[in-house]
């Protein structure tokens, strides 16, 4: 019987933690912790992540602002501002929205952002971090991926596990994690070849394709976990994955989009804003209280 794992909920019991939690930094540090969200332009999709990212964290008492920015910035001004955040100890988080207008490096922007500040766990310190398990932080939407995970109690050890996209968002710190788990994983991508043999013989499989037409459901083996990244809006307006999740008969547990993966990129967003907040701030004794191990 196939389970549907609702990532609204799990991202909602990990934002009440994030609640309580910022109310005790709060009472430490007379301020609650603070993210600041840098959007270039007017992107469509950019503005509406960005304005989830601020409802979601001032919901539950984080200070967060959004730092709009005229569309024809030079990269020297950017940089700037960001040089300026990296030395505020009032700023315990800063993300730059992506993508950026053609005249701006993301590479070298994202670069500029101090390691223990950088909460979408970008830079190449953060990165490279993770083949040796010492970044403190990680980017958000494996770590969402791995508390899906987490919440279905299954133990991961010994899974032969496909990650299906090699992006640094997405897939390529994810295959990191899931190895450091004890996953076995096989890393797919566009030149891969017999791709439905890959899925056939996988317990785990996450897809972050981008692309509704490339899997097919009936491909998953029986009790078969899938995770779905994949956000895509097809010509009528309705968003889905890359994965039809209703017909994936055979599996044991599956995400939906929307409401599995998504959810959770946001929570970890505000997750890892509290984490560099109690390690600027020497709580992270406080961090460990409520949340054990900082993943
Ligand atoms: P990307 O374009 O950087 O990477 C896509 C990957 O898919 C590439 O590695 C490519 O080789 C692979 N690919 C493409 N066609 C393939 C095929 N036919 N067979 C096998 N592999 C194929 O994208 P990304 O930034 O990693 O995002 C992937 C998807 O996940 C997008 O739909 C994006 O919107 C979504 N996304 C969702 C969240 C979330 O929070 N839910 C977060 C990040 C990205």
């Amino acid at each position: 019987m196939m389970h549907i794992i609702n990532g609204k909920e799990v991202a909602q019991s990990t934002l009440l933690k994030l609640e309580t939690m910022i109310r005790c930094i709060e009472a430490s540090l007379y301020r609650a912790p603070k993210l600041h969200v840098y959007r270039v332009g007017e992107h469509p999709a950019s503005m509406i992540y960005t304005q989830n990212k601020l409802n979601t964290g001032r919901k539950i008492g984080m200070d967060v602002e959004i730092i709009a920015l005229p569309e024809e910035i030079t990269e020297d001004a950017l940089m700037h501002l960001i040089k300026k955040d990296n030395n505020d100890p009032k700023v315990d988080g800063l993300i730059v929205q992506l993508p950026l207008p053609d005249q701006l490096d993301a590479y070298r922007i994202t670069n500029a952002i101090v390691s223990h500040k950088d909460v979408d766990g970008l830079t190449d310190g953060n990165l490279g971090g993770l083949v040796s398990q010492s970044s403190l932080l990680k980017p958000c939407t494996p770590l969402g991926i791995l508390e899906l995970l987490k919440s279905i109690h299954c133990p991961l050890r010994g899974l032969d596990a496909l990650v299906i996209g090699k992006s640094c968002i997405v897939g390529k710190p994810l295959a990191l994690s899931l190895m450091s788990c004890g996953c076995t994983v096989t890393v797919a991508h566009k030149a891969t070849k017999q791709l439905k043999e890959k899925v056939q013989a996988s317990d785990l499989v996450v897809s972050a394709i981008g692309n509704p037409n490339v899997i097919q459901p009936q491909w998953f083996k029986k009790h078969a976990i899938v995770i779905d990244v994949g956000i895509n809006r097809l010509d009528h307006g309705a968003i889905v994955g890359d994965v039809d999740y209703q017909q994936c008969k055979q599996a044991g547990f599956v995400t939906p989009v929307p409401g599995g993966v998504g959810p959770m990129t946001v929570a970890m967003l505000i997750k890892n804003t509290v984490l560099a907040c109690c390690h600027q701030h020497d709580l992270m004794d406080l961090y460990y209280e409520h949340f054990g191990e900082a993943l």
